[in-house]
């Protein structure tokens, strides 16, 4: 069913959205808790369907495969819901990870997508064929030319059904692959929502930049209006740089596959229970127990309470990424999260390295709080790329026809602390000293900054230059930058000036610095008609 999702809010390329199923609709991104069918069913299970419902849970996904096994044709009249008690949105898998795992199933692609249709799935994926992590490229090969042709053998299916349809696109880690699957599923009509094939196995070894180029390598050609899944993504490591780069659903059974393990999931990667003395986390779980209360437990009661701790850290980071998307954030939780893990830096490095493809889907200028800069990382940032690529445009502008004519040019630093930047004391001492020398209409003002550069006067008050939050301590390479910057523009301009002032002041530590960098790069000032003077 086309035009099942509404985009609501963006960040990056990531979004808020609503998937409109038969059962109801379905805000994203979301995590869908994978569901056993056999294991997570009865009175006996360890954490069933119906209590990870009342956890606030609205969809999660369950194998039809297994289910078919299973139940046989009874299940069709039980229906998915009744089968592992769930009334939320109900999203079924084909098998395709067993087939990935043990190399074959005992089922067709028609006779389970038909299978799912009548057990009652919400949203439903064909039987694709996933690229495994160790496939050559032939095998990958094989692997997205044969699920375009189950994907076209079912289409008559799809396109007249109530169900969602999942397309997964495959590939692996051959790009040229991704790329190719990716642009051929687009052509198709009747599915309603793409998946990424099984990283399953990148994810487990922390292969995070694996995963970052095969989703922007995808995300590039599919059309942004349909919503993607990422399947088998469950730690809360990875969401917000999934969703940053567009991703809007997600499943994994790692919640339960941990536990059983007794590793308990935090923000930053997983701990043994046996080794915390305090759970650093206040989930109804961590609030009741203590890790010496559920290590003397049985082991299905503490399983079932690690289970659902790891919930509760899943659905808190997919909740904190909404907040920071809703407020223009993203970027800053991403650089964030990118110091807590050396796989999370390189998942990071390769965001910035196509942060100009991110840039292209950015919202420019939104959130309350305006821009959040850090450190020289935040020049990658997608509002600061574009930000700055105008004001390059702009200076252009003002070294070739505003600038000629005028008798001075005056530099001040901008005190990141009082915006907009002509309400500072440094600029009205500056003015008061250029009025005893020139008329103030034949000087013309650039406020410098160790984020933004020069600014021309005229721009400070539009986004970001007085909508900006910055350190006061400013990295020294970002000072020796700020140097040569000036240094060229001073360069560019002086043949058309008779005079250019450059003030710094001690109240703004990093203009100094600056002043002295252009005193040991500029041969003769004087010549040049520069003048550094302290405000
Ligand atoms: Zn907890």
């Amino acid at each position: 069913m086309p035009d099942s999702f509404q985009i609501k809010d963006k960040d990056l390329m990531g979004r808020i959205g609503v998937i409109e199923t038969k059962s109801g609709r379905l805000e994203t991104p979301v995590f869908l808790p994978v569901i056993d069918p056999v294991e997570q069913v009865g009175d006996k299970a360890i954490l069933p369907a119906n209590e990870i419902e009342k956890m606030g849970f609205k969809a999660i996904i369950t194998n039809a495969y297994l289910i078919k096994k299973t139940y046989g044709e009874s299940a069709v009249e039980r229906g998915v819901k009744g089968i592992i008690g769930f009334s939320g949105i109900v999203m079924t898998d084909s098998g395709a990870y067993q087939h990935m795992v043990y190399g074959s199933v005992d089922v067709g692609n028609r006779e389970i997508v038909e299978f799912q249709e009548r057990l009652g799935s919400d949203i439903a994926v064909i039987l694709d064929i996933p690229t495994k992590e160790s496939s050559s490229y032939s095998e990958a090969l094989y692997s997205v030319e044969e699920t375009l042709r189950r994907a076209r053998e079912v289409i008559d299916i799809v396109s007249r059904s109530e169900t969602l349809w999942v397309l997964p696109i495959q590939g692996g880690a051959y790009l040229d692959l991704v790329r190719r699957s990716a642009r051929e599923a687009r052509e198709f009509d009747g599915y309603s929502i793409y998946a990424i094939g099984s990283p399953v196995t990148f994810l487990q070894s922390y292969r995070y930049s694996k995963i970052i180029d095969m989703i922007i390598t995808a995300k590039e050609e599919l059309l942004p209006s349909y919503p993607v899944h990422l399947f088998g993504a469950g730690h809360p490591m990875i969401l917000p740089f999934a969703i940053a780069l567009g991703i809007d659903m997600f499943d994994s059974a790692s919640y339960m596959l941990y536990a059983k393990d007794n590793r308990y999931i935090t923000e930053y990667g997983t701990e043994r229970v046996e080794e915390l003395e305090v759970f650093p986390c206040s989930c109804p779980v961590c609030s009741k127990y203590s890790p010496k209360d559920l290590l003397e437990m049985d082991r299905r009661e503490r399983v079932g309470l690690i289970a659902r701790h790891n919930l509760y850290m899943i659905d808190k980071e997919v909740r904190r990424v909404k907040t920071y998307i809703r407020e223009g954030r993203l970027w800053d939780l991403l650089i964030e999260r990118s110091r807590s893990h050396p796989s999370l830096l390189d998942a990071m490095n390769r965001i910035v390295m196509s942060s100009d493809k991110i840039e292209k889907y950015s919202p420019y200028s939104k959130g309350r709080r305006g821009l959040f800069i850090y450190d020289s990382t935040s020049k990658y940032k997608p509002q600061m790329i574009r930000t700055m690529e105008r004001l390059s445009r702009y200076l252009s502008y003002v070294v070739e026809k505003r600038i000629p004519g005028m008798k001075t040019v005056a530099m001040i630093p901008g005190d990141g602390s009082i915006k907009p930047f002509s309400s500072s004391p440094i600029y009205a001492r500056a003015l008061g000293d250029l009025s005893r020398e020139s008329l103030l209409e034949e000087v013309f003002v650039f406020f410098y900054t160790p984020y933004f550069g020069a600014i021309p006067e005229d721009l400070e008050e539009t986004y970001p230059f007085s909508q900006h939050e910055a350190p006061e301590s400013v990295e020294p390479s970002l000072i020796r930058d700020l140097g040569e910057e000036i240094y060229r523009l001073v360069t560019r301009i002086r043949g058309s000036v008779p005079r250019i002032i450059i003030y710094y002041s001690k109240e703004i530590p990093w203009s100094v610095e600056v002043a002295s960098i252009l005193r040991q790069t500029m041969i003769s000032p004087r010549d040049w008609g520069i003048v550094l003077r302290e405000i």
